[in-house]
């Protein structure tokens, strides 16, 4: 399938400012140089712990914040800035966030809620209110019984289903789902993954699925890129990276994950301790302060995402580069 999404070397800093003249101080590098492709069709997850860019590049890629420096390429065509690109891209690529009570507006229905962006993009009220009802009924929530109601008169998993419906009825291409069952109980969570699986594959729809949570993750991905202090990395197929990953921090990761069976589960120590302070993240390897593998080069080299062992499958340590055999290849990430 074709690339669907693409991004090159996505950036953005954020300043911090202090001192008796609140001078900017430093930035937090909360991306830093991310690239990879999504093709059309698959579902990509994205873990990692929280700091370490994962939100921030969903919300670049729906320039809810502006990237600093970086591309952002949909169906081929990069994004264009200014009200018209970023309306078409939104047509074409919409989000759901983890909290379904904050992303919508409280005064609204439901039917108005999952109308307003087929309005706003031009199509015909009565259309709109008509996708409505279909889309209600495709999330599973009978439409008679909610189109009148509001945001407040529903539970958790109810609103997190209309959610879903508003995103789908501008009818994108690209779905990106920020932690969007993590607020769920786990029962109502099995129901909301389903229900994802199922419209994925009724409506052709690609998914940028991030989430902290490995066990989710594995479930429904195909490839999964791991983020650290806002740089990837790993990234590959779904089950070479769970099972023979490249990457000391993935294999923390991964070692802490209680379903794993065991005897596929990487041996890794559990990861110790925070995450570094992004403000000034460590030089050479930005894992080495917490890396058991770390040797000299990790503190003075960075190393970039290189192809190791299997196909697609991409890892940014300087003990996999050795290890592989493979010859460093360019940082950019390849399906
Ligand atoms: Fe650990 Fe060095 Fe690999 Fe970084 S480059 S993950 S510090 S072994
Ligand atoms: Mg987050």
């Amino acid at each position: 399938p074709p690339v669907l999404l693409q991004v090159d070397d996505l950036k953005k800093h954020f300043p911090i400012f202090g001192g008796a003249l609140n001078r900017q101080v430093g930035a937090v590098q909360a991306v830093d140089g991310v690239s990879f492709e999504v093709r059309r069709g698959e579902t990509l997850g994205i873990v990692g712990e929280s700091g370490c860019g994962k939100s921030t590049t969903a919300k670049l890629l729906m320039h809810l914040i502006e990237p600093d420096a970086g591309a952002i390429s949909v169906g081929g065509e990069e994004v264009r800035r200014g009200r018209r690109g970023l309306r078409e891209m939104r047509r074409r690529m919409q989000m759901v966030f983890q909290d379904s009570y904050a992303s919508l507006n409280p005064r609204l229905t439901i039917e108005d809620t999952i109308a307003f962006g087929p309005k706003v993009h031009g199509v015909p009220v009565k259309v709109a209110k008509q996708r409505a009802r279909d889309f209600l009924a495709k999330v599973g929530l009978d439409p008679n019984s909610f189109i009148r109601r509001y945001p407040h008169e529903l539970s958790g998993g109810q609103r997190q289903r209309v959610n879903i419906a508003r995103a789908l009825a501008l009818e994108p291409d690209i779905v990106i789902l920020d932690e969007a069952v993590s607020a769920l109980d786990k029962s109502v969570e099995a129901q909301v993954l389903n229900l994802l699986m199922d419209l994925k594959r009724d409506f052709d729809l690609t998914y940028l699925f991030i989430s902290h949570d490995l066990n989710v993750v594995h479930y429904v991905s195909d490839r999964v890129l791991v983020m650290y202090l806002g740089k990837v990395v790993e990234v590959g197929p779904v089950e070479m990276l769970y099972t023979a990953s490249q990457h000391p921090y993935t294999r923390a990761l991964l070692s802490a994950m209680p379903a794993m069976d065991p005897d596929k589960r990487a041996t890794e120590p559990p990861l110790a301790g925070d995450p570094p302070n992004p403000i000034n993240p460590p030089p050479g390897c930005r894992f080495h302060t917490r890396c058991v593998h770390a040797e000299e080069v990790c503190k003075l080299k960075e190393p970039f995402l290189t192809r190791v062992a299997g196909e697609g499958h991409f890892s940014a340590c300087h003990m996999a580069i050795e290890g592989s055999g493979h010859s460093q290849a360019p940082q950019r990430v390849a399906a």
